[in-house]
């Protein structure tokens, strides 16, 4: 086992120390780097906080995408091809995966195949128990519970156990270093989830309505309750007559905020916003969506700084 390990490790690091700026500089320093492909940038983020230098890791997908809809270049197949641990959200998170596995055709990127690595084993799903009909085969429909587990900050601790185990096993030496780096993290996470909570703790209970469903964790870790989504399923977009019933609903109902995305459709957001009187937010749902959300933490730096100023200025 180890020693095919090592060999991956081997002829992963070409390609990886070929590459541009920070990875060949890493690849020169010696011992060569464990290359890591990871679906989505908040996974790259984690990867790279436990990781430390002794990982290249790059995200297929940008860091404002929508879900249906990631394009995978030739450069970042071959990068796969050559990397040693592929890091994905799972669920029905990435349909565009399927097709991406298949261009590669690596046994070792199989789901639970040597090298992949399912973020979301460990983490307590919200909307499991709820599965909805998968009218489409490959689509995001959140069909196995809701896959944006990584805006609750808490679920960094289980996500980062998985990536420490599969870091550790390919390069063994370096598993303390991997630990500290994690508890790094960790730490700087608790110091923020203890000031992001006191932070929100004025506006427990706040009635929000999201465009998709992307906040339901940050919602039950904050203390925000989400009434509805403009979307009447995931990525579905709403019909003007669904678009009545939820304005109605939403005055009804008292609800002050509208959560999107820097991807959500502004127009219709727009109209849901004048007709139902609530203030829009718009929030990064992924490190690097804005130039301050630059790592893990940050995001919730961000998100919750935009979350308490439209709070307040919507009371
Ligand atoms: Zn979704």
């Amino acid at each position: 086992m180890f020693r095919a390990l090592a060999l991956v490790l081997l002829t992963a690091a070409p390609a990886w120390g070929s590459r541009e700026g920070g990875a060949l500089h890493l690849a020169q320093r010696g011992g060569g780097v464990i290359g890591v492909v990871t679906t989505s940038t908040d996974l790259k983020a984690l990867v790279a906080a436990v990781g430390g230098e002794r990982v290249a890791v790059e995200s297929l997908a940008p860091a404002l995408h929508d879900p249906h809809a990631v394009e995978v270049t030739p450069g970042q197949f071959a990068k796969l091809k050559s990397a040693a641990l592929l890091v994905r959200i799972g669920l029905d998170h990435e349909p565009w995966l399927t097709r991406v596995r298949a261009t590669v055709n690596d046994p070792r990127f199989v789901p639970g195949g040597p090298n992949d690595l399912d973020a979301s084993s460990g983490i307590d799903l919200l909307q499991s128990e709820t599965p909805r009909v998968r009218s489409e085969r490959g689509v995001h429909v959140h069909g196995f519970g809701n896959p944006h587990y990584w805006l609750d900050p808490t679920n960094a601790r289980p996500m980062t156990k998985s990536i420490l185990d599969a870091l550790a096993r390919l390069s063994p030496s370096d598993g303390e270093v991997f630990a500290r780096n994690r508890t790094r993290l960790l730490e700087r996470l608790d110091a923020g989830i203890a000031r992001w909570t006191q932070a929100m703790a004025p506006y427990r209970g706040a009635r929000v309505v999201v465009f998709h469903d992307s906040w339901s964790y940050f919602a039950r870790r904050f203390g925000l309750v989400v009434v509805a989504t403009v979307e009447p399923a995931p990525g579905i977009p709403p019909s003007p007559s669904s678009l009545a019933a939820l304005t109605t609903s939403m005055k009804e109902a008292g609800v002050r905020l509208l959560i999107v995305e820097p991807s959500s459709n502004l127009s219709i957001a727009n109209q849901v916003a004048a007709r139902s009187g609530a203030r829009l937010v718009t929030l990064i749902p992924s490190v690097g969506g804005d130039p301050e959300a630059r790592d893990y933490p940050a995001l919730f730096e961000v998100n919750v700084r935009r979350i308490t100023e439209a709070l307040t200025g919507a009371r």
